[in-house]
């Protein structure tokens, strides 16, 4: 497998580290992503860069995307410039973007037209699961696309589980984000009422944060929190599109999400007042 062209596109906060694994693995990596410079440290150590998407789909055996948006999936899979028109029958995209699960399907079923393999691959773990090799990878599609692609997810995570049909990684990831949407008010309530107790937050986390109250978001975020660190990390303008998609798939399913719901108004506060490029943990600031 190591033969083969592995084509990354999107190097930002997330692929830069996980196109380094791959690399690392031995690899051929080819990499395209919007603003050039992003790709200097990755192509010092040995990627290729390409041209365009056009181009690295068209020398890639495995294509793989991280980038923002659901519309930047579009634009990067569709269209006479695309992945899918680009690339040689045979070939295996994978999606690791958050996007939506709807689009998911769809890209999965336009693939197969061409006899192009694709999944639909989102992570969680954060920019720290991403520089760790520890992501947790969720994955939608074909059960032989996600056997061919596993010696390339393996060099990223160390959590992946096929989920079912294409779609599938993507409703995973809702499920994950809807969990996080709640736990991060809990996260900001707990510390505002710690600090409001006259207690030292950070001797708090000590005991609270190896109990039944233990979360990522806790353990990793909180301290941030106490520290007035806002750098990204995760930024609050991904989790705002993200629970964006999690409520209109929850609402076409009749489901009701009030949790969802409050935490998506209060990010969506925090995006109005200019947060947007800050870390998901900036929303203490609404608590403190
Ligand atoms: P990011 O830093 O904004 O990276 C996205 C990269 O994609 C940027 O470098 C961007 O180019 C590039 N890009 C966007 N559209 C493109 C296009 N059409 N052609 C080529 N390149 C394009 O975001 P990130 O934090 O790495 O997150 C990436 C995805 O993972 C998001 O969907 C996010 O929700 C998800 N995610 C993030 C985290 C996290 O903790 N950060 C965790 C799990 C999942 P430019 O450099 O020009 O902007």
């Amino acid at each position: 497998m190591t033969d083969k062209n592995i084509g990354f596109i999107g190097l930002g906060v997330m692929g830069q580290s996980m196109a380094g694994h791959i690399l690392a693995a031995g690899f051929n990596v080819r990499v395209y992503n919007r603003t050039k410079q992003k790709a200097d440290a990755l192509v010092d150590q040995g990627a290729v860069w390409c041209d365009s998407v056009a181009d690295l789909a068209a020398s890639s055996d495995v294509i793989i995307t991280m980038v923002g948006y659901p519309a930047d999936v579009e634009e990067v899979f569709i269209g006479p410039d695309g992945i899918l028109e680009n690339s040689a029958a045979g070939s295996l995209v994978i999606d690791m973007t958050t996007s939506d699960p709807a689009l998911a399907e769809k890209l999965w079923q336009d693939g197969r037209q061409n006899d192009i393999g694709v999944l639909d691959a989102p992570v969680s773990g954060g920019d720290i699961g991403a520089r760790n090799a520890s992501l947790s990878i969720m994955v939608g599609g074909s059960p032989d696309d996600f056997h061919r692609a596993l010696p390339i997810f393996k060099t990223m995570g160390t959590n992946i589980v096929h989920q079912g049909k294409a779609g599938n990684g993507q409703h995973t990831k809702m499920a994950n984000q809807i969990a996080i949407a709640s736990t991060m008010i809990s996260v900001c309530e707990s510390i505002s009422y710690a600090k409001r107790a006259g207690l030292d937050p950070e001797t708090v986390l000590k005991s609270i944060g190896k109990g039944a109250a233990a979360s990522w978001s806790l353990n990793n975020l909180g301290p941030k929190m106490i520290q007035g660190d806002d750098a990204p990390g995760f930024f609050i303008r991904h989790f705002v599109k993200d629970m964006g998609i999690a409520l209109s798939a929850a609402e076409s399913m009749g489901m009701k999400t009030p949790g969802l719901d409050l935490a998506c108004s209060l990010y969506k506060q925090m995006e109005d007042q200019g947060a947007g490029l800050k870390g998901t943990q900036a929303l203490f600031h609404l608590f403190s």
